[in-house]
């Protein structure tokens, strides 16, 4: 059995549509499928925007919940036709009755603004999915759709809610046991608490629903359908030099994902790497070319592989002090480990007199008070120097054998970067990292040439690379 998910990008319209239900159809004949389905591109971002609306009384929203159904409908009308038709429209009109239910929902607190958000934010795969599977019923396959908030259970951490496993792979299982229909369509993003409140997986969780209901079966193999070739040496809408990585390990890609290559949402490899599930990811609009495949390095000879990512809305922190550990356990535990704060660490390195920190959290601005609270009172004394910046892009470097070699030469080219533009730097040999940040009208620029400084290394392209140095000095 295989899992199959289909991102926003291939759901823009109907053509893309179109194109994904004839990758499905060719992939009934070898037995039973299942099927992720995202939101249509950008109907998440709206119903977020649909939430603050209507919590501001701002008459705009009746405009925006407008667009969307008139998107969904006419997607119907377009995709669908006779007794499917009428089914599937129903069904989708009483969803935004629901929708609209929850919107004129009263949130008297930060909590219950972010749990009405969580509920709010799954109508997208809710309308989405329930169409997937009309038009293959409309096909004569038999397909069945499935609401995945009665099988993914969760935390109560409304915005990124950490799964509950063992619940959630029975919950799994037993569900395909009683049901053998030949595609069973599942909403990606989607879960719910045991008291059966809505949470989500986080944004880009879709992913991760393929792999969690990936590995609770025993598939075969876990496929991302998206709109760029596979994994690749940088996002390919931001450097037009990107090159598709075809195979890397579980552990690169995880890395890779972390540091901003969204291509894939990170929680997703876990769940495929404890069942040894390859992962694919392909191309929906050149379902021929062959993608990139993410599996158990064991499998491959490692090249120097390498990725050039870039992440937004970075916070850098680094402490000058001579009582470096008393300083790094205040700031962990009363920072970095206070879930309240919802921080994603990226980098973390310490020599005898200096912490670096990089991360972004849910709300930057509590986070950077707290940081300074710490500080300012409970280490005042001990920090001879502090630096605490945020809303940066922050540019990373990851390849396999991040040696002294490339460490060099990265750094030289850094420090032709002048001090307005790059603001800081953290190796990390943990993670095999370089990262610089810089602020962000200069990241598309330095991204650039920090994958053709890369590239010329690895592929022994032969561009001197005092050149291209020099070249981006005189350009900036
Ligand atoms: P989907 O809607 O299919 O989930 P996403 O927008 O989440 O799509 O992810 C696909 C996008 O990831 C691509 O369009 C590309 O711009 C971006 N991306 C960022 N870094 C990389 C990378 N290293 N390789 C490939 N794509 C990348
Ligand atoms: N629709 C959700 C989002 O936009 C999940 C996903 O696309 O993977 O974040
Ligand atoms: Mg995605």
């Amino acid at each position: 059995m295989r899992v199959l998910k289909f991102g926003g990008t291939s759901l823009a319209d109907k053509d893309a549509i179109e194109r994904v239900l004839s990758i499905i159809k060719s992939r009934v004949k070898n037995g039973q499928v299942i099927i992720v389905i995202s939101a249509l591109n950008g109907v998440t971002d709206q119903l977020y925007k649909l939430t603050r609306l209507k919590s501001l009384n701002d008459p705009q929203h009746r405009i925006l919940l407008n667009a969307l159904k008139n998107r969904h409908f006419k997607l119907i009308d377009g995709l669908l036709k006779s007794f499917e038709r009428s089914k599937v429209t129903e069904q989708i009109e009483s969803t935004f009755r629901e929708l609209e239910r929850a919107l004129a929902i009263k949130a008297n607190s930060q909590r219950d603004f972010k749990k009405k958000q969580d509920y709010i934010a799954g109508f997208g795969e809710r309308l989405s999915a329930p169409i997937i599977t009309a038009c293959l019923r409309s096909v004569e396959i038999n397909a069945l759709y499935t609401d995945t908030r009665s099988l993914i259970k969760t935390d109560s951490s409304f915005g990124s809610a950490a799964i509950l496993e063992n619940l959630t792979n029975k919950n799994i299982k037993n569900y395909f046991l009683e049901n053998s229909s030949s595609v069973i369509v599942a909403t990606g993003f989607v879960s719910s608490t045991i008291d059966g409140t809505p949470t989500t997986l986080g944004r880009g969780g879709s992913d991760y629903t393929a792999s969690i209901i990936g590995a609770a079966v025993g598939a075969k193999a876990i496929e991302i359908w998206t709109d760029v070739d596979g994994l690749m040496t940088a996002d390919p809408k931001k450097v037009e030099a990107a090159s598709l990585i075809s195979r890397v390990s579980y552990e690169t890609a995880k890395n890779m994902s972390l540091f901003g290559a969204k291509v894939i949402y990170p929680p997703t490899i876990e769940p495929a790497m404890r069942f040894k599930i390859p992962i694919y990811i392909k191309n929906t609009f050149k379902p021929g070319s062959p993608g990139t495949i993410i599996e158990n390095s064991s499998n491959f000879h490692l090249r120097k592989q390498y990725c050039i990512s870039a992440a937004q809305n970075i916070s850098f922190l680094s402490i000058q002090s001579e009582e470096i550990n008393r300083i790094e356990k205040e700031i962990l535990d009363k920072i970095f480990l206070n879930d309240k704060l919802g921080i994603t660490f990226f980098s973390h390195t310490k020599t005898n007199t200096e912490l670096k920190f990089s991360f972004s959290s849910r709300d930057q601005y509590l986070t950077i008070s707290n940081i300074e609270k710490v500080i300012d009172s409970d280490l005042s004394g001990i920090i001879n120097n502090h630096t605490l910046l945020h809303n940066l892009s922050m540019i990373t470097v990851l390849h396999e054998n991040l040696s002294a070699l490339f460490h060099n030469k990265i750094t030289n080219y850094c420090s032709t970067i002048s001090k307005n533009k790059m603001q800081a730097l953290i190796y990390d040999k943990k993670s095999k990292s370089l990262s610089i940040f810089v602020n962000e009208e200069h990241e598309i620029p330095i991204l650039n040439t920090m994958h053709d400084l890369f590239s010329s290394i690895d592929e022994r392209k032969k561009i001197p690379l005092n050149e291209k140095l020099y070249d981006y000095s005189i350009s900036n």
